[in-house]
């Protein structure tokens, strides 16, 4: 397990709700973010002290970072005031392809950003209006190429997979025009109707893919993404040489994480603690709710089995002190025998179509231990 920590920043701001979304974000006016970025950087100042391990990882997340504008400078200035930071940290920030502007841009490089990643969802424009994006997919195309001549060169793009009326003909088209950007990494999504969002209102008149139409469209983007030189190293994402994510290791890897702001989630001394879905009282006086204790032996299965490096159930079991349960080689050879795992001793990963069935998976390995 790395020693060193991540810090999350969340920029609870977007321009307009997309259908399908229900992280906090709120509509973004410039005397809101300017407030807002006042309360952030007295939060990163007075958590900075307390986090006592050094920082290899700061990713802005939201919301949209990208509306921060120049702001980012002095969040990164108090960031690094604050917290120890390593000097290759990656440091990433989302952005929406609609609000990314070159001031943003150039701030964000100079203040050490060195990892960005774009919600470019689909490349035809009849979902991209379903979804209520505000870009095109020139739009983001432009947007990427932007970054590109400002020097970065860690490029991550999000892909929506299960889109209504979608296809494995739409899938392989959004695809194509995703790869055409050069991105260094790809996470992809199957759409998921979250309650009380605009697209659960409009549910029973979209046509849906059925869950077996989903499957083989997130095969193929598994197929053609190997075959353009990612590899699958989560059941979401796929990276090229070197360019995993580090950040979204530390929560697959069980490494302890900081986050600040309304609904940033942290995992630090083994406690989990967050703050309320409440900008306002984020803005007037931060605080934290706990959330018990985390990296536990069911939770380090189901995380590290979200990882094509998989799982070492020996070595796993002995640091809890659990004892192997003789029937385990059996169950997951049965897995291997069907093409859903990969099993070599007591190491185990799931498969392309092991991902897709994830759950189900954990929950009979976590039966065979109870
Ligand atoms: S831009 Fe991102 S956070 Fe904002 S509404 Fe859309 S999906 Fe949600």
């Amino acid at each position: 397990m790395t020693e060193f920590g991540g810090l999350y920043l969340h920029i609870p701001f977007c321009r307009k709700k997309c259908t399908y979304c229900d992280f906090y974000s709120s509509f973004a006016t410039e005397e809101l973010l300017d407030q807002y970025v006042d309360a952030l950087i007295k939060e990163i100042k007075k958590r900075g002290g307390s986090f006592g391990r050094p920082v290899d990882s700061v990713y802005f997340g939201g919301g949209t970072p990208s509306l921060l504008g120049t702001r980012i400078t002095a969040v990164m200035d108090a960031v690094r005031g604050s917290f120890s930071l390593l000097p290759d940290t990656e440091i990433t920030a989302e952005a929406n392809p609609s609000s990314v502007d070159l001031p943003f841009l150039t701030a964000a490089a100079k203040a050490g950003v060195n990892r960005l990643s774009f919600g470019v969802q689909s490349s035809r424009e009849d979902e991209l209006r379903l979804l209520g994006r505000t870009h095109t997919a020139t739009e983001a195309r432009e947007t990427v190429l932007a970054a590109r001549a400002l020097g970065f060169q860690n490029i991550s793009v999000d892909l929506m997979l299960g889109l209504p009326g979608s296809t494995l003909d739409t899938v392989a088209e959004s695809l194509a025009f995703v790869l055409s950007l050069n991105p260094e990494h790809l996470s992809t999504y199957l759409l998921k109707i979250e309650p009380n969002t605009a697209l659960s209102k409009m549910a029973d008149r979209l046509s849906l893919p059925d869950g077996d139409a989903q499957a083989q469209q997130y095969l193929q983007v598994c197929e053609i993404l190997e075959k353009n030189g990612f590899s699958h190293y989560e059941i979401s994402n796929f990276a090229k040489e070197h360019r995993q994510s580090r950040h979204n290791n530390k929560y697959w890897l069980g490494a302890e994480y900081l986050g600040i702001g309304p609904s940033a989630h942290s995992f630090v001394d083994g406690k989990r603690f967050y703050y309320p879905r409440d900008l306002k009282a984020f803005c007037r006086r931060p605080e934290t709710v706990p959330d018990g204790f985390g990296g536990d032996f069911e939770e380090t299965v189901l995380l590290r089995l979200r990882l094509s490096s998989g799982i070492d159930f020996s070595a796993t079991a002995e640091r809890f002190g659990i004892k192997l349960p003789p029937e385990l080689p059996k169950q997951l050879n049965h897995y291997a025998a069907a093409g859903l795992g990969v099993c070599h001793g007591t190491v185990f990963s799931l498969t392309d179509r092991g991902m897709l069935v994830s759950n189900q998976i954990i929950s009979d390995i976590l039966e065979v231990f109870s």
